[in-house]
């Protein structure tokens, strides 16, 4: 029933894991992360007997003195965890990390069941409207994808058209794509020095995150910013100060700030920038990570030789259960190189098998996955047939 527990695993406090594919049962032991999980009547039954099968030092009282947490059910819902998945438990006082532990359901998941989702998609040009791009994703293979909530070298955005979005939302009801992945315009510098450009950042991003809400529940990537020479310290300040600007109770976005390679005046080349940031924000439940392969190998994380090293320096930096969605790109720069420049998945310094690796990951395995290679439409199709194909 049980399944070797990876070593992956081990870094992020998790000491110990049973599941039970047929009855969904997870049973996790984490030393931190006290995120509490969700318990009901049904689920306690479920547990009960399995629970002393797997764990003899796991007696059924300690199980039931749970309580319903915060943002539980928001997260098995955002990561497309299956309903066997849903439950994570306390084992003995420890608590388990709900997002570690979901992932290690999904990997229990797939391995015991096969129906871990492989989310895969690509940049897609939002030119046409909603609907348009639904459409586009789906003709290239994919079932999820990213787009520019507004030209992104410039500043303007078309108005949602109330008929688009709501054919645009039957279409991916109907294809089953669950994921969007918007990305703010570059031209947007959350830790600009000029009042103008700030001023921009703080109006785009703004009425972004209004325009977002016409999709609910979905991600808002944006690049931390250049800090232009004020300093890293003045650009963590200021993107935090934007956010507690822009960010809004109640919204259900999610915004993510993306790891950068660390070119020029960039902030986030390092996990602890993104870090910092995100200890300044008020509302820290609306903010989270973009992983972007091709940007933290140019910072010198070395995704191909330690891949487990990385998420487990990830995690301990900034917390896994802020991951929640992945930039797929290769680079045509050594590791550490701090160039950004994107190539295609076979061809360049990151050996492709690694990038395979990256989407299969059981700490990633969930994440929707975002092509920015240099492609055309038929690139990307080839690309996403190729992962798609690597799955097996
Ligand atoms: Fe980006
Ligand atoms: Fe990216
Ligand atoms: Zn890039």
């Amino acid at each position: 029933a049980g399944f070797r527990l990876p070593d992956i695993f081990l870094p992020l406090g998790i000491r110990r894991l049973g599941m039970r594919g047929g009855a969904g049962l997870l049973l996790c032991q984490s030393a931190r992360d006290p995120v509490g999980v969700r318990r009901d009547k049904a689920v306690d039954h479920r547990l009960r007997r399995p629970a002393r099968r797997a764990h003899d030092h796991a007696p059924a009282a300690h199980l039931e003195r749970q309580r319903a947490p915060a943002g539980a059910n928001e997260f098995i819902r955002l990561h497309g965890l299956p309903p066997l998945c849903a439950t994570a438990y306390t084992i003995r006082g420890a608590v388990a990390s709900l997002a570690a532990a979901a992932r290690c359901a999904m990997m229990g998941a797939s391995i015991l069941r096969g129906d871990c989702m492989f989310r895969i998609g690509c940049h897609i040009s939002s030119a046409g409207g909603y609907l348009a791009m639904a459409k586009r994703a789906e003709a290239l293979g994919a079932n999820t994808f990213a787009f520019f909530t507004r030209n992104p070298r410039g500043g303007s955005a078309k108005p949602i058209e109330e008929a688009d979005i709501a054919a645009f939302h039957a279409e991916c009801a109907r294809a089953g794509i669950d994921r969007l992945v918007s990305h703010a315009p570059y031209t947007l510098n959350p830790c600009a020095a000029k009042p103008q450009v700030a001023e921009f950042a703080r109006m785009a991003f703004s009425d972004d995150l209004q325009r977002m809400e016409r999709t609910p529940g979905q991600f808002y990537n944006f690049h931390p910013g250049s800090h232009v020479g004020q300093g890293i310290d003045v650009g963590i300040e200021k993107i935090a100060a934007l956010l507690n600007v822009v960010l809004f109770p109640g919204m259900t976005t999610t915004v993510l700030l993306e790891t950068m390679a660390g070119k020029g005046s960039e902030v986030g080349g390092r996990f602890e920038q993104l870090r910092a940031i995100i200890d300044r924000v008020q509302l820290q439940e609306h903010v989270g990570v973009c992983l972007d392969t091709c940007h933290v190998w140019d910072a010198g994380y070395d995704i191909a030789g330690d891949l487990d090293g990385v998420l487990a320096e990830f995690d301990r930096v900034i917390g896994l259960e802020r991951l929640h969605a992945v930039h797929l790109n290769n680079s045509l720069n050594p590791c550490g190189s701090h160039k950004d420049r994107h190539t295609k998945l076979r061809d360049g310094c990151i050996p492709p098998e690694a990038l395979v690796r990256v989407t299969q990951h059981p700490a990633l395995a969930a994440l929707p996955f975002i092509l920015e290679t240099p492609n055309d439409d038929a690139g990307y199709a080839q690309e996403i047939a190729w992962l798609h194909a690597a799955q097996k």
